[in-house]
């Protein structure tokens, strides 16, 4: 079944990014040129400073601000009249206050700013940077609003808009389905309980068949008394919870922790799959990836690589520049595989394996001769000294039905021939046609 486009996107056009410009309003020249210091060297952004409402004025006349930072009271505008213009401009704002009180908050929200940070000494700079990363980082996430209710549902649109996140929006249950089953990107959703074709609760069971709360976070709302669901909610799957009326700042911090958890699982599973040394995958998760293709949907080739005499150049240059030859020749093969999206990995410690995806037994030869090729022309810089590798590799094309740890072995059988006819030289089943299938074993 197909989604129609206006259902799936409610995205602002724009954006804040790194490389965005951001107008930042304070008096104290202090405070301003610390803040400029430090956002454009951490996020990337251009600020354009000004201390006044005038010079404000002038500025947004002047230029396009995707972002603005403002105090709110300055010397030609005590009474926070900078609020009025940023709002009537468009020009979303993070406000900093010395004092906060209920007076303030109202003033904030009503506003409908971003975020506001009370000024805390020296803390304050290192919150504004926070609060700006964060806003920048949202970009990258899309979330799912769903909710039967058009008025309840705009209203989260707006504010999640106004965090700079992609936002999509699902009118039932069904439809949020459909809209997840087409856009594997959504990383978070936001659902109501109480939905006519489905409830919340069955939406999260749902979805949890096949995304995980690593994957997809899933928060549900209600405006409903019963404090049970919030349990059936979570008992569901669901991450998190939240009642309406939202607290704007009780909404935001928890979608914040979700996107902060999502990312923090993002970097630990990156650590995990990958090599250190080299940043191609590891072993585990390289082995891992192929058994979970199975046999069936294992389309190309398999090759194994192996540095020749690499030994020798631990003895003879020492182990750092063996380190830089192995990420030299990693640097290689990453880049000719992106492309294609063949998947490269560091199986050993000078031993490799690429998933060569949907090339056949003859794409797979030509492109390991040009892997080979390159590798054995670069000259890779360790110290004050250049030093040159060869490598020597097996290749296979899988066959139907054969088990990945067949065809490995096949690979490693050629690789061995490869390493007995001389070394620098790349051997599949098209050097000795007859001599390989994935189980026969090979004597030399
Ligand atoms: P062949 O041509 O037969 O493959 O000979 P070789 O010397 O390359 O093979 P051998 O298996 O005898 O030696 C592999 C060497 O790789 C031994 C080991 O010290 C070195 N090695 C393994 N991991 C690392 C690493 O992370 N860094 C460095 N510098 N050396 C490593
Ligand atoms: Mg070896
Ligand atoms: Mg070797």
């Amino acid at each position: 079944m197909t989604v129609g486009r206006e259902n799936l996107l409610s995205i602002n056009g724009l954006r804040l990014q790194q490389g965005e410009r951001i107008l930042l309003v304070e008096d104290s020249v202090a405070l301003s040129t610390l803040l400029t210091q430090r956002l454009e060297e951490e996020t990337g952004a251009i600020v354009t400073r000004c201390g006044s409402l005038a010079q404000a004025r002038k500025n947004i006349d002047e230029g396009t601000f995707l972002l603005a930072l403002s105090g709110l009271n300055l010397p030609d505008a005590p009474n926070g009249e900078i609020l009025d213009l940023l709002v009537e401009k468009e020009i979303p704002t993070i406000v900093f206050t010395a004092m906060f009180d209920a007076e303030t908050r109202d003033r904030c929200t009503g506003k409908k700013i971003v975020d506001y940070i009370v000024k805390d000494g020296t803390k304050t700079v290192d919150k504004v940077v926070q609060t700006v990363s964060r806003i920048i980082a949202n970009s990258a996430h899309k979330i799912l609003v769903v909710d039967d209710a058009r008025t309840a549902r705009s209203e989260l649109v707006e504010i999640l808009n106004r965090q700079n996140f992609q936002v999509l929006e699902a009118r039932s249950g069904r439809q949020a389905l459909e809209i997840l089953t087409a856009d594997e990107t959504i990383d978070i959703v936001i659902t109501d309980y109480h939905m006519a074709d489905m409830d919340g609760y069955e939406l999260t069971r749902r979805i949890r068949q096949t995304r995980n709360s690593e994957q997809l976070r899933i928060i549900g709302i209600s405006s409903s008394s019963d404090r049970l669901l919030s349990a059936s909610f979570l008992k569901a799957g669901a991450s998190d919870f939240i009642y309406r009326p939202f607290v704007h700042e009780e909404l935001k911090c928890r979608i914040d922790n979700n996107v902060e958890t999502l990312a923090q699982l993002n970097h630990l599973r990156r650590l995990a799959e990958r090599d250190d040394l080299t940043g191609l995958a590891n072993r585990r998760h390289f082995f891992s990836t192929m058994r979970q293709h199975g046999k069936q949907a294992i389309r190309g080739s398999i090759a194994l690589l192996d540095i020749d005499h690499f030994k020798t150049v631990n003895d003879t240059y020492g182990h750092d520049a063996g380190d830089a030859v192995l990420q030299a020749i990693s640097a290689v093969m990453a880049d000719m595989c992106a492309p294609a999206r063949h998947m490269p990995a560091r199986i050993g410690g000078e031993e490799f394996a690429i998933y060569l995806n949907h090339l056949d037994a003859f794409q797979a030869h030509s492109f390991c001769e040009e892997l080979r090729n390159t590798i054995g022309g670069l000259a890779i810089t360790a110290g004050s000294r250049s030093i040159s590798a060869t490598i020597s590799i097996g290749v296979v094309e899988f066959e139907p039905d054969e088990t990945f740890e067949n065809q490995l072995n096949a690979a490693d059988q050629l690789l061995y021939l490869a390493k007995a006819k001389g070394r620098n030289r790349v051997y599949s089943t098209l050097t000795i046609p007859e001599a390989i299938t994935p189980t026969a074993s090979v004597e030399s």
